[in-house]
C-alpha cells in the first residue's frame, strides 16, 4: 500500500502530470492544463507536431519530446530520467485523456514503481462526452475502447459482451464503422445505440436510434469524421440454474440424506435443508414430521 499526498511537500519533488487536451475545439482547454503545461521541463506528446500547434495557440514554450506508442521503452526511459534530475513532466496525447485509449498507462505505471507522484488533471474526452448526451442510461457503463480490427476476433469480443447490462462504449475510425455497425447488430440484436460524430466540431452531429435503423443508416451514408459508439446494456434477464446436488428430492429425502450421510440431529438436518432452499425452518419441520 502506498498513500499519494498530491499536493504536500513530501517524498519526491518532481511530478508526472496526465494533461488532457481538446478532443476538436481548443476552448476545451482548461486554464490548468495551459499552466502546468508552462511550468512543466519538458512536455512528451503522442505527437509533437499535433502538440506544437496546440502550444503555440495557448503560447507555450516549453520543449517538447516524443512519447508513443512504438517508442515507449527508450521514451519513457528519458522519462523517468527526468524526473530523477528533480525535473517534472507533463504527457499528453493527441486528444483527450492520456492513457484512455492512448500511450499513458505505462509512463505513469513506470513513474509510480520509480516512486514519483502522478498527478492527471481533469479534461477533455470522448467517451464520457457522448455517453452523457446520448440518451442510453449513462450508468453503470463499460468502456471497450477500440474492438480489434480482425474481423473474427471483433466478433468474439462483441460475443463476450453481449450479456453485458452496462451500457457499452466503443471508439471506432470511419473506415470501420460499417462493418462494426452490422456486426454489432448481428450479435447483439435490436438494441437502442447513438453515434456520437465528431465532438465538440463544426460538424458535430448525434445519431440516436436503434441497431437496426443504424444498420440501415451505415449503409446508405458517406461515413466520415471520428465516432463514438454507445450501445444499451443487454436487457435479457439472468436465468440461474444453479446445480445443487439435493434438486429432485423430496423436502422429506432431503433431511433423511443430512441425517444418515452426514450423521446430523433431525433438528440441525432440517435447519441445513431450510438454508439449502432458502425456505422458512418450519415449512421443513412441518413437511418432515407432520405431513409424512
Ligand atoms: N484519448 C482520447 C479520449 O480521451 O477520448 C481518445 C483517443 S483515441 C486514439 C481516438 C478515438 O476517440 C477516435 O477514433 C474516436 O473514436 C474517439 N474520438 C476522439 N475525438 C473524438 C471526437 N471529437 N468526436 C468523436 N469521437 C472522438
Amino acid at each position: 500500500m502506498k498513500s499519494q499526498k498530491s499536493y504536500q511537500n513530501e517524498g519526491k519533488e518532481a511530478v508526472l502530470y496526465l494533461v488532457p487536451t481538446p478532443i476538436g475545439n481548443l476552448e476545451d482547454m482548461t486554464f490548468r492544463a495551459v499552466r502546468i503545461l508552462k511550468e512543466v521541463a519538458i512536455i512528451a506528446a503522442e505527437d509533437t507536431r499535433n502538440t506544437i500547434k496546440l502550444c503555440n495557440h495557448f503560447e507555450i514554450d516549453t520543449p517538447l519530446m516524443s512519447y508513443h506508442e512504438h517508442n515507449q521503452l527508450s521514451a519513457g526511459a528519458q522519462i523517468i530520467d527526468k524526473l530523477s534530475n528533480g525535473l517534472s513532466v507533463a504527457i499528453v496525447s493527441d486528444a483527450g485523456m492520456p492513457g484512455i485509449s492512448d500511450p499513458g498507462y505505462e509512463i505513469a505505471n513506470s513513474a509510480l514503481e520509480a516512486g514519483y507522484k502522478v498527478i492527471s488533471l481533469p479534461g477533455a474526452n470522448a467517451a464520457l462526452t457522448a455517453l452523457i448526451s446520448s440518451g442510453i442510461l449513462p450508468q453503470p457503463f463499460y468502456f471497450f475502447g477500440f474492438l480489434d480490427r480482425n474481423k473474427g476476433k471483433k466478433k468474439r469480443e462483441l460475443e463476450e459482451l453481449k450479456s453485458k447490462k452496462e451500457t457499452l462504449i466503443f471508439y471506432e475510425s470511419p473506415h470501420r464503422l460499417k462493418e462494426t455497425i452490422q456486426k454489432m447488430s448481428e450479435v447483439f440484436g435490436d438494441r437502442k445505440i447513438t453515434l456520437a460524430r465528431e465532438l465538440t466540431k463544426k460538424f458535430e452531429e448525434y445519431i440516436r436510434g436503434s441497431l437496426n435503423e443504424l444498420k440501415d443508416w451505415v449503409s446508405t451514408e458517406e461515413i466520415r469524421g471520428e465516432f463514438v459508439i454507445i450501445v444499451e446494456g443487454s436487457n435479457e434477464i439472468e436465468i440461474l440454474t444453479k446445480n445443487e446436488w439435493w434438486q429432485g428430492l423430496s423436502i422429506e429425502d432431503h433431511v433423511n440424506t443430512y441425517i444418515n450421510r452426514e450423521k446430523l440431529k433431525p433438528n440441525e438436518a432440517i435447519k441445513q435443508v431450510a438454508k439449502d432452499r432458502d425456505v422458512q425452518k418450519r415449512e421443513v419441520y412441518q413437511k418432515f414430521h407432520i405431513e409424512k
